[in-house]
């Protein structure tokens, strides 16, 4: 079948015709690919980054994570699901036994597979999960969005990490697809005011067009900015880093108002420090990470949102392209592409 293969360390991967058809064992389910994504992950696996070789991706691997499909066959132990359902697929395979699984927090399983970095992944003609990873899609719902649960999911997370922001003023690191949905979201639960931060012009617009007060913090003063513009607070109530640049996070600390809260989405390539004794401590912000999805609240409150039409998913998909074209999608990533579909 054709796939998209990373076949050692290093930049590059190549598009086969010969990958290997998966085989299925009794509680997986093979799925026909309708459609998938790429992420920022993909690109860095694509790159061999150090945040990607944190990773320790299995090579060689099918790349891709982000996809919905359906199942055309199933192992003999499948049970909830049929032939033909239309399903997402959640990325973290988690093992069901381990304790973060028997206590609610599956999506950080101690013995969790990564979908497109150790488990061959979603940029192929099929792919095979776990049966437990499927969130089965509802007829209202296209493959196309169906495919952008994954990511998007990651926004919600982040949201419900943060807690309720009904009244806050919401900063926003990185308006990338992550960030972009984290803006919808939080004006969505009625946020007072968002402030997205980004350095890529195009981007930055679409996060105006949201209506959030787009800056360009090469340009701006963001601390500053905060203090001003909030000033009674001393600063915004919450902030969300999703563009992984390792410099950002200080300028959140600072930004963000005593007792705010920062949560972290972007994986930075690097350890970053955090003055413990003035942000934490004395300041006395609540500092949160988001690690994938939940299982299966995270996909629930996205469903709701998206069938229900408060949440818009379809405007972030700018490009589609053959699975062939993976090459140039990932150059698509670099420019001003929000979401790239391919199309397998
Ligand atoms: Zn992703
Ligand atoms: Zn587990």
């Amino acid at each position: 079948m054709r796939a998209v293969m990373k076949m050692a360390p290093g930049p590059g991967a190549q598009v086969v015709t010969n990958a290997p058809e998966p085989e299925l064992k009794d509680d997986e389910v093979l799925i026909k690919v309708g459609a998938a994504m790429i992420c920022g992950t993909d690109a860095h696996l694509y790159e061999w980054s150090k945040s990607a070789q944190d990773f320790n991706p299995r090579l060689p691997l099918i790349m891709g994570h982000e996809c919905a499909g359906t199942i055309e066959a199933m192992g003999a132990s499948v049970k909830g699901l049929a032939l033909g359902d239309r399903v997402s697929v959640e990325t973290h395979l988690f093992c069901g036994h381990c304790y973060p699984c028997r206590t609610g927090n599956a999506h950080n399983c101690v013995n969790m597979g990564l979908l497109g970095l150790t488990w061959d992944g979603v940029f192929a003609e099929y792919t095979k999960v776990p049966a437990t990873a499927c969130f089965p899609l509802p007829e209202s719902i296209p493959m196309d969005i169906g495919a952008m649960f994954e990511p998007a999911g990651v926004s919600v997370h982040a949201l419900q990490r943060a807690g309720n922001v009904a009244s806050n003023s919401v900063l926003v690191c990185g308006a990338g697809p992550v960030g972009l949905v984290v803006i919808q979201l939080a004006m969505l639960y009625g946020a007072s005011r968002v402030v997205a931060l980004e350095v890529n012009p195009h981007r930055l617009k679409m996060a105006e067009k949201l209506g959030a007060i787009a800056l360009d913090p090469r340009e701006a003063n963001v601390p500053e900015f905060c203090r001003k513009n909030f000033p009674r607070a001393g600063g915004v109530d919450v902030a969300f880093e999703t563009s992984g640049a390792s410099t950002m996070l200080p300028t959140l600390l600072e930004s963000v108002r005593r007792e705010g809260r920062v949560v972290t989405v972007g994986h930075p390539g690097q350890a970053v420090p955090v003055d413990i004794a003035s942000y934490i401590n004395k300041k006395g912000i609540t500092l949160k990470g988001v690690f994938g999805r939940r299982v299966w609240d995270t996909w629930e409150t996205l469903l709701a949102l998206v069938e229900t039409k408060r949440l818009d998913l379809s405007w972030l998909i700018t490009h589609r392209l053959p699975l062939d074209q993976f090459t140039t999608g990932i150059e698509l990533l670099k420019k001003d592409a929000a979401k790239v579909l391919l199309h397998p």
